[in-house]
């Protein structure tokens, strides 16, 4: 596998970088060190939220830019797993959060999109697990450079536009005068399908739960439903019939199954973060 590439990181996310390396020292090595010698591949590593609120800049990010923000904290989580000689991959999986967070199902919009949300939920199915493609490698091959490319899940895969190497060569060539007609075709490029990431999925149909404070269920409403993805090591560990907490992301998604590629219309989802089992009776 190719080296990871290095990212510029703004001043900004180098404070989120150290406030993830003091969380991570101050309160979770012991736990890391204990994970040596696991077998599994990926590793769900829990923080609680009260350590993400001691830290300002972290406790702000989280609410503002969570998918960023958990994004560098993995960076320093995988450094951390490494130093320690722990071999799996880490998933930030953050569980506990306040009480502000919890929202109901008839309340999300749009306006929510990105951000971070509680919801008490009964699961009422999940799917087979399935992977997508989470990023893509692309060879140009004329000069066989290497572009990597995110991709979104339920989207149309995206590949480069143009390779720079060959953009540059072209521009060199016409300032000398020097292009001939075959450099002005368009780059051609191959997907290289065993550079490429996969991510291990679910989706999970969720409904809103209300219960007392005796935990006993008062109703599930099958109209507030919604959608949920669990990856990586949650996939398998989600049940049917099951009353869950279930922190995640809300995102936008099309409709699925549509054949109108340019159907405006669109659904909430969630892309879970974690899930906390609750204690329910019906
Ligand atoms: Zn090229």
């Amino acid at each position: 596998m190719s080296p990871p590439k290095k990212v510029d990181v703004n001043p900004k996310e180098q404070t989120i970088l150290r406030e993830w390396r003091e969380l991570v020292e101050e309160h979770y090595l012991d736990d890391i060190k204990h994970l040596k010698g696991h077998p599994d591949i990926v590793w769900g590593f829990e923080v609680s939220h009260a350590h993400i609120d001691e830290k300002e800049t972290l406790r702000l990010e989280f609410h503002i830019n969570p998918t960023r923000m958990l994004k560098l904290g993995t960076r320093i989580m995988r450094e951390q797993f490494e130093a320690q000689g722990v071999q799996m991959r880490p998933v930030i999986r953050i569980i506990e959060l306040p009480e502000h967070y919890l929202r109901r199902l008839d309340t999300l919009r749009m306006r929510d999109r990105n951000r971070v949300v509680s919801i008490d939920v009964k699961i009422t199915n999940v799917s087979q697990a399935y992977g997508w493609l989470k990023m893509a490698v692309y060879e140009c091959k004329r000069c066989s450079t290497q572009t990597h490319i995110d991709q979104r899940r339920a989207r149309e895969r995206e590949s480069p536009g143009f390779c720079q190497p060959c953009f540059d060569d072209l521009l060199e060539a016409s300032e000398k005068g020097e292009t001939s007609p075959r450099d002005l075709l368009p780059p051609v490029f191959k997907m290289l399908t065993e550079e490429c990431k996969y991510e291990d999925v679910q989706d999970l149909q969720m409904c809103q739960v209300t219960y007392n404070s005796d935990h006993h269920v008062l109703n599930t409403s099958t109209r507030h439903q919604i959608l949920g993805t669990v990856n990586d090591d949650l996939v398998g560990e989600v049940l049917t019939s099951t009353y869950a907490r279930v922190n995640g992301i809300v995102r936008v998604q099309p409709i699925p199954e549509r054949t109108f590629a340019k159907d405006t219309r669109r659904l909430l989802s969630i892309d879970v973060l974690s899930v906390e089992m609750l204690p329910l009776e019906d």
